[in-house]
């Protein structure tokens, strides 16, 4: 266990791939998974159709950063549509 949160996303084919952002959610406290996954931004996530990731992928929830418990807020990741082009 190495945070407070899992990085999870829906599997490719689940939602569209707007809507297959990195949501941030709160680490369950038993080993099992629970039967489903609530993001920090609000958004359910069932475990069938969550892709748990090692390290932040493409698009991060912009709700879920802003929401959860960041370790450290001066050092927070720069979205691509700050980006120019
Ligand atoms: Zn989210």
């Amino acid at each position: 266990m190495t945070g407070t949160f899992m990085l999870v996303r829906f599997l490719p084919g689940m939602v569209g791939e707007t809507s297959r952002v990195v949501h941030l959610v709160p680490a369950p406290s038993a080993p099992e998974l629970p039967t489903e996954l609530v993001a920090y931004c609000g958004t359910t996530i069932p475990p069938d159709a969550a892709e748990r990731l090692d390290a932040v992928e493409g698009m991060p929830c912009t709700t879920c950063l802003l929401t959860a418990p960041l370790p450290t807020a001066s050092c927070t990741p720069k979205l691509p549509s700050e980006a120019t082009g």
